[in-house]
């Protein structure tokens, strides 16, 4: 019987992918698809035996999934990690024939597409394996596999050490359902200890012991995040799910120097003036002039993902130097004073995140740096370029 399943549209907000008639605005992200290999290599080099899992939620930490996926699956990583069904079913209309593992836990009514897409679902609770069990009843014959999640210290999803003995005689019961991986996910990898990511690990690998001795084998056993897989070798085991690492950014200062960033955001210089003494810029006009100033306009804003708090905190580059923002992030624009970069002019190239090479220098911004003059992670900068930036791959 053929499984009905209903995938017309796209249901994930992802960027819109850029054709060279959408460079009306200058401003894009340049995503480079040689140094995510580079990564993947990198990351293979810290793995040693271990499998990579590459997690690609949120549109491929806004770098756009699909394009992701291909290039990384044609490098020969072991698997993909999403969040959202949604995600894996992208995945899968692009044609990506990986293993993927949907993390999130939240199916709603989409139990026959994880059938019907070749998708492994992460599980913590009996009625999941209850409504993967019928659905496997009504479409087909052989068992699904499910990874079953443990929790061990971040209290969002998993199963609990004194749920467990129910949990898996629950899936005792069910034959459609095979337990094939284990999985946990640490709170404090990138912290400055790793005891509490040690702590995590006894809890997961008495939960595994516990699983064996129960009579089942799972064929993998996960656990390390881009953090654990740079500096906690004892959190290995069978693969590693490392995301920000791929995109060439490392969750700590210190780690694995030799990735390199994958997104560039750059756009240009669209209006200059001159402003003298006492002038004002921007909403609420939390900048005045210093000194007679040249300011410069940059088409990108806080829709565009660059955090409101940058006002008057955050930098760009402009011929190869620094140049800072003034006055309140637009939403559709910033001003930046260029009274110090000679020759600044119309259609100069301002990079908000990334390196740059000029007349003056060369310098680059980090997606750390944005981070932390507005007091988040760099996952969050990633994640927060917004789809009406759209994205240019780049081959090297
Ligand atoms: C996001 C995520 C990862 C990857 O984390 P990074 O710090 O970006 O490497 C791994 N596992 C799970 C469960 C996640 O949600």
């Amino acid at each position: 019987m053929a499984i009905p399943v209903l995938t017309p549209l796209p249901r994930v907000q992802r960027p819109r992918r850029a054709t060279p008639a959408d460079a009306v605005r200058p401003t894009r992200a340049e995503v480079n698809l040689g140094n995510l290999r580079h990564n993947l290599r990198v990351v293979r080099r810290f793995a040693g035996a271990t499998r990579i899992w590459g997690v690609l939620k949120a549109d491929g930490y806004g770098h756009g999934a699909p394009a992701v996926a291909r290039t990384l699956e044609r490098a020969g990583i072991d698997g993909i990690c999403v969040a959202l069904l949604e995600e894996a079913v992208e995945l899968r209309n692009a044609g990506i024939n990986t293993p993927i593992l949907v993390m999130g836990g939240y199916y709603g009514h989409g139990w026959g597409e994880l059938l019907a897409h070749d998708l492994t679902p992460v599980v913590y609770d009996a009625g999941q394996i209850d409504a993967l069990a019928r659905e496997v009843r009504l479409y087909r014959q052989t068992p699904i596999g499910v990874h079953l999640k443990i929790d061990t210290g971040m209290s969002r999803l998993g199963v609990r050490h004194d749920a467990l003995h129910g949990m898996l005689d629950h899936i005792r019961g069910v034959p459609e359902v095979r337990l094939t991986g284990m999985m946990t996910h640490f709170a404090n990898a990138d912290a400055d200890s790793l005891d509490a990511t040690d702590h995590q690990c006894d809890l997961f690998e008495r939960a595994v012991a516990t699983t064996r001795a129960a009579g089942f084998d799972p064929e993998v056993v996960h656990a390390a995040n881009s953090a654990a897989l740079l500096r906690a070798p004892r959190s290995h085991y069978d693969l590693a799910r490392p995301g920000l690492a791929l995109f060439g950014v490392s969750p700590r200062p210190g780690l694995a120097a030799d990735l390199r960033p994958v997104m560039r955001v750059r756009s240009e210089i669209v209006a200059l003036r001159d402003v003298q003494l006492g002038d004002a810029a921007g909403y609420c006009s939390t900048w005045t002039a210093s000194r007679p100033s040249k300011l410069a306009t940059v088409p990108m804003g806080y829709a565009d993902g660059i955090p409101r708090v940058l006002s008057n905190r955050g930098r760009v580059l402009v011929r190869g130097k620094s140049a800072p923002m003034v006055g309140n992030v637009s939403m559709d624009m910033i001003t930046i004073d260029v009274t110090e970069i000679d020759g600044a002019t119309i259609r100069d190239e301002v990079v908000i995140l990334g390196p740059q090479q000029g007349p003056l220098g060369s310098d680059v911004i980090t997606a750390d740096e944005i981070a932390g003059h507005a007091d988040t992670i760099s996952w969050e900068i990633l994640t927060g370029i917004s789809r009406r930036v759209p994205r240019f791959f780049r081959e090297p």
